[in-house]
């Protein structure tokens, strides 16, 4: 049998992992894991001192900065629960600008001079960790010779215990700063946002007449997309191996044209391994909540309920990773990769968010009273306002190379950000936008004597699955993040804007309270204007279709196909404002963010170039070679003269490539550009004749499993 055929059964060989999860009784409450493996508030209240508990929860309640004095019984409290979980070691889990998170474990316990050792975990080392930080992308701010960097304890998100077979670690979840104050992560600025957001929208609430709430959340669900490959052909091709996509690879003659695989029945081996996934991040109190075939085969989602953005997006790293471990029990790979395979859809991240208070109130939650309705509008208009201003930011957020192959590919949105608010609330910004709200009398739009506006649709009825920001009934949904994105930067922008947008209608609506104007019809009057000033961002139509690109344009709305198009935004002017503004980013801080994408945008186009270049040279090459050498032998000049001409254009191709790949002695943006512009081509161009040798040479000498074998045996 020839090797792929071998690879393709063994391939489609799978155990159920010793039957890892056996079938406990779930009536009985021991066997309900959730929230087993975290120092969460019940651990707390149980473990801690009365009056230190009290403190701890009403710090984090409120956002407000933490009494050290905390930190020494909480440690205690941290260190005894771990222990009895048998952690052996701790670590500052912190997320720093790889995207990625990060940790540096250190054993509890330290030698007692008299032989033996004693666990040991004080105040100081939960509050703060110093990591040997040379090593983090800072984008210039901090040099080598100064390399300390501190990690912070945050305690709005809950330590948790991760298990390994061989033991357990103590995650603390940290910021990461550098010595001089700086944020190197993405959570500080996440944490600062949302303190922000808090600020804006109590203001605007009390001038709405609500004044019980003392603190707005954000708060995040992420829809999370992945594809599950089997181990045996990830470990053949070096281009997932090193870039977590395939460089190559001919269309497979089955696609999903066939509609199958969404939402079809779940493969018994993949559904083993997402419900062992779910229980370990149960354990670590990820609220996991759906989970289904997606569009692509071999695709799949899974999705938890929200969760304030902070904890949520913490969760969404977890997820990431243990989506990653849990698939090789079961002898697959996860690909987190935005277009893991050309030609077949990608997997994104639908970022859902909204703001709620902490009296339980959702602030993008059309009520059932008017007055409901007039504080839902007028933070729905916000949002557009905001999203209308920062169109490009946004986009920048959400900008890596991997989306370069998704955004635009009429799969996922395009690289324009329109907001889609369905028919209905649609319908009525725009009889709000024509003045009738508040004018009429008799049809419906006025209640109890005052120009109020009618009960609005509790769900977003109309759904439209093209567009990047949809309002979807009680939250807006931003589908324009790539599956390996963390949460942190893009619910940063969303944040900060949001609060400026929510500060500038507040100061209108402050100003007509005092001119003795209503309360209702200063808030019509003040989302009227906001409405018409930044309609041209609200677009209920297909966002795939070539003709909203042109109609796009003439609104003026930003098209920013490509990374190096999208990064400028992280240092404009108007970013700088309103980041500085509300303190979550300064200058200094956005200027690394972008040396550092920059810079992530073109290491990462050079590592898969030169893999490109390596494949083709060494492995696709010489079978096609190989190829030839048969056809020869056979004596068919038919053949000979069909094939020869295309080993001359790919050595040809290669090697545009190769020379594509040497320094161009550029930096910084202009390698950005070079490596688009240039490199990116080149690629292409080998790709392209590769694909065709693949459906040519002998499958028996073609070095790469195929399309139709990787996404296919499950
Ligand atoms: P769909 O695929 O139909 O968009 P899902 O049920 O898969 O919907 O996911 C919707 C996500 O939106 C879930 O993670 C859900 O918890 C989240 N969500 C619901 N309400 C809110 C809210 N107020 N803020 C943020 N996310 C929310
Ligand atoms: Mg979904």
């Amino acid at each position: 049998m020839p090797r792929i055929r071998q690879d393709n059964v063994t391939a489609a060989q799978w155990s159920t992992n010793g039957e890892a999860l056996g079938s406990p009784d779930l009536t009985v409450a021991g066997n309900q894991v959730f929230g087993a493996n975290v120092f969460n508030t019940a651990v707390q209240r149980q473990r801690l001192p009365k009056d230190v508990f009290k403190a701890l929860s009403s710090a984090v309640a409120r956002g407000e900065a933490l009494d050290t004095s905390l930190a020494d019984p909480v440690a205690q409290a941290m260190k005894g629960w771990a222990l009895e979980r048998g952690a052996t070691h701790y670590t500052h889990w912190f997320q720093p600008l790889t995207g990625m998170t990060a940790e540096k474990h250190d054993s509890f316990y330290g030698p007692t001079g008299d032989g033996t050792a004693i666990a040991e975990f004080s105040g100081k080392e939960l509050i703060q960790g110093e990591p040997d930080a040379s090593s983090f992308p800072t984008g210039g701010i901090r040099a080598t010779f100064e390399a300390r960097g501190y990690t912070a304890w945050d305690p709005s998100s809950p330590a948790f215990i991760l298990e390994n077979p061989n033991g357990a670690l103590l995650c603390i979840p940290t910021g990461f700063v550098s010595w001089t104050g700086e944020a190197l992560d993405t959570k500080i600025p996440l944490l600062r946002s949302m303190d922000a957001l808090s600020k804006s929208a109590l203001r605007a609430l009390q001038l709405l007449g609500d004044d019980s709430a003392g603190r707005v959340f954000t708060t995040v669900g992420p829809e999370q997309e992945y594809f599950l490959i089997d181990e045996q052909y990830y470990y053949q091709r070096p281009d997932l191996v090193t870039t977590g996509r395939t460089l190559f690879g001919a269309k497979p003659p089955k696609g999903h044209e066939l509609d199958e695989h969404y939402f079809g029945s779940i493969p018994e081996r993949i559904l083993a391994c997402m419900m062992e996934t779910e229980l370990e991040l149960a354990k670590l109190g990820v609220p996991v909540k759906t989970r289904h075939n997606e569009v692509a085969p071999n695709q799949y989602e899974i999705a938890p309920t929200f969760e304030n953005s902070n904890v949520g997006s913490d969760h969404q790293q977890l997820t990431m990773q243990l989506l990653q471990n849990v698939a090789r029990r079961y002898g697959l790979v996860c690909l987190l990769h935005e277009k893991p395979f050309a030609g077949v859809n990608g997997s994104g991240k639908h970022n859902n968010w909204s703001m709620g208070t902490d009296t339980g109130i959702n602030l993008l939650e059309p009520g059932d009273t008017p007055s409901d309705n007039i504080q839902f509008l007028f933070f729905c208009a916000a949002v557009i306002k905001a999203v209308n201003k920062h169109q490009a930011l946004l986009r920048a957020s959400v900008a890596n190379v991997g989306q370069d192959h998704r955004l635009g590919a009429n799969e996922a949105p395009p690289a324009i950000i329109s907001i889609f608010l369905g028919a209905e609330l649609e319908r009525v910004f725009e009889t709000i936008a024509s003045g009738e709200a508040a004018a009429s009398s008799d049809n419906g739009f006025l209640g109890l004597g005052t120009p109020v506006l009618p009960p609005l649709p509790m769900h977003g009825g109309d759904r439209n699955r093209t567009s990047p920001f949809a309002f979807t009934g009680n939250k807006f949904e931003f589908r324009t993040l790539g599956s390996s994105s963390s949460l942190g930067l893009p619910n940063t922008v969303l944040n900060t804007i949001a609060a400026e947008a929510i500060d500038e209608l507040a100061d209108a609506l402050e100003a007509k309270l005092s001119d003795g104007t209503s309360l209702d019809e200063a808030v019509v009057a003040i989302v009227k204007d906001a409405y018409v000033a930044n309609r041209q961002v609200v677009f209920g139509g297909d966002n795939y279709a070539d003709e909203w690109h042109t109609e796009a344009r003439e609104r003026g709305l930003q098209n920013l196909p490509t990374t190096p198009d999208a990064l400028p935004w992280f240092v404009h002017e108007q970013t700088v404002g309103v980041m500085s503004k509300y303190g979550v980013l300064s200058e200094r801080e956005l200027e690394s963010r972008y040396e550092v994408a920059v810079e992530q945008y073109f290491v990462k186009l050079n590592i898969e170039s030169e893999t490109a270049a390596s494949i083709a040279r060494t492995m696709l090459l010489p079978a096609a070679v190989r190829h030839l050498n048969e056809l020869l032998a056979s004596g068919r000049e038919g053949l000979v003269d069909e094939f020869a001409p295309l080993i001359a254009d790919f050595h040809e191709a290669i090697v545009a490539l190769e020379q594509a790949n040497g320094d161009p002695g550029l930096e910084g943006m202009e390698l950005a550009h070079y490596m688009r512009d240039t490199v990116v081509p080149a690629m292409t161009a080998v790709r392209e004749v590769a694909d065709t040798l693949e459906r040519l040479v002998a499958d028996d000498l073609w070095p790469l499993p195929k399309y139709s074998e990787v996404l296919f045996i499950k």
